[in-house]
């Protein structure tokens, strides 16, 4: 269907939440490639649309205490919060001061990137806000984006400019960093440093479950860069990173912008932008093969395991959450 300017309309019947149209067991929606290694189905289970009306939904997070799944609408300048027993969704908070990515520490403390505050916050058990990071180097820095935690609690988020580049997912401001870095803060000094230098625009992070690798997103291809993953070699004890040679290439003209890894140590990155084939999810195992993919009608942004077993994994994608059984695990928190 077009409109008077030839433009594509959107289709007039939106998706029901549920089981995506289509749908069978197994539901073509799950794409394996390597057969033996990819656990993307639980069998019968079926990919489902379980939340939706977000403007651009990113930053999922598991509290597995509650059972439920944070994740923040970002130009809605919201966090939402969508309970597994029902699936009943609320507002976390907003104002969220435009949140992206989220994750959970070891002490079950929700940890939040704000645009719009250009910093890392944790919010406390008693609900008090506790900021991370707000600046290097006496100078702000540009608008953290996604967070994880390791397991001797030191905290590693990237710092690119979406969030200051306009007044959407942020507030136009000025850069006073001279580049988009990936930063450590320690756990016991809270001193924060910069590990890598040297990204267009670094995105999406996550350990192996070893923690002897950091994988990072450049989504760079937005400014003119690439649109790959990065695997860095992790010494965790002195706080380094070092490597990062090219995991996964090149994704262009689409992107990945969030990832994460289960127990075998396969990457799991958001996909989409540019080819509606595309859109979903790609699985990777740990030697860089692709080895399967999960089909969306949406671009998806970010990705995360939930439920008690960390088995279903849940993929925020523009405008709604989708959910589907894996038959693996994410690794460790979140
Ligand atoms: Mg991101």
């Amino acid at each position: 269907m077009s409109g008077h300017t030839g433009i594509p309309l959107p289709p007039t019947d939106p998706l029901p939440l549920g089981p995506l149209p289509g749908s069978r067991y197994p539901d073509p929606h799950i794409e394996a490639i390597d057969r033996k290694r990819f656990k993307g189905s639980a069998g019968t289970g079926a990919v489902e649309r379980v939340a939706t009306g977000f403007r651009w939904a990113e930053g999922p997070a598991w509290f597995r205490g509650g059972n439920y799944l944070i994740f923040s609408d970002i130009p809605n300048n919201r966090q939402m919060r969508l309970l597994a027993d029902d699936n009943h969704l609320s507002t976390f908070r907003s104002p969220s001061l435009n949140s992206n990515g989220n994750t959970v520490d070891r002490q079950g403390r929700l940890i939040s990137c704000q645009h719009a505050a250009r910093r890392v916050v944790r919010t406390e058990l008693d609900g008090t806000i506790t900021v991370i990071a707000d600046q290097y180097e006496g100078k702000r820095l540009n608008a953290p984006n996604d967070v994880v935690v390791a397991s001797d609690d030191s905290v590693w988020f990237t710092d690119p400019t979406y969030g200051i580049d306009g007044n959407y997912e942020g507030l136009k401001q000025a850069q006073e960093q001279p580049v988009q870095g990936v930063y450590r803060v320690d756990s016991r000094t809270g001193a924060v440093v910069r590990v890598v230098d040297d990204f267009t625009q670094p995105n999406g992070l996550a350990f192996s479950p070893d923690e002897k690798k950091l994988y990072v997103v450049d989504s760079g291809l937005t400014h003119g860069g690439s649109a790959h993953i990065r695997a860095f070699n992790v010494d965790l004890a002195a706080g380094r990173l070092s490597g990062g040679q090219v995991f996964a290439e090149d994704f262009a003209p689409g992107f990945t912008d969030g990832i994460r890894t289960d127990i075998e140590g396969n990457v799991w990155a958001s996909m989409g932008w540019a080819d509606p084939a595309e859109d979903g999810v790609r699985c990777y195992a740990p030697d860089g093969d692709l080895i399967g993919k999960i089909h969306l009608p949406e671009t998806c942004a970010n990705l995360c395991f939930g439920g008690l077993l960390r088995n279903r994994l849940y993929m925020c994608a523009s405008t709604s959450v989708y959910a589907v059984y894996v038959n693996t695990q994410g690794a460790a928190l979140p």
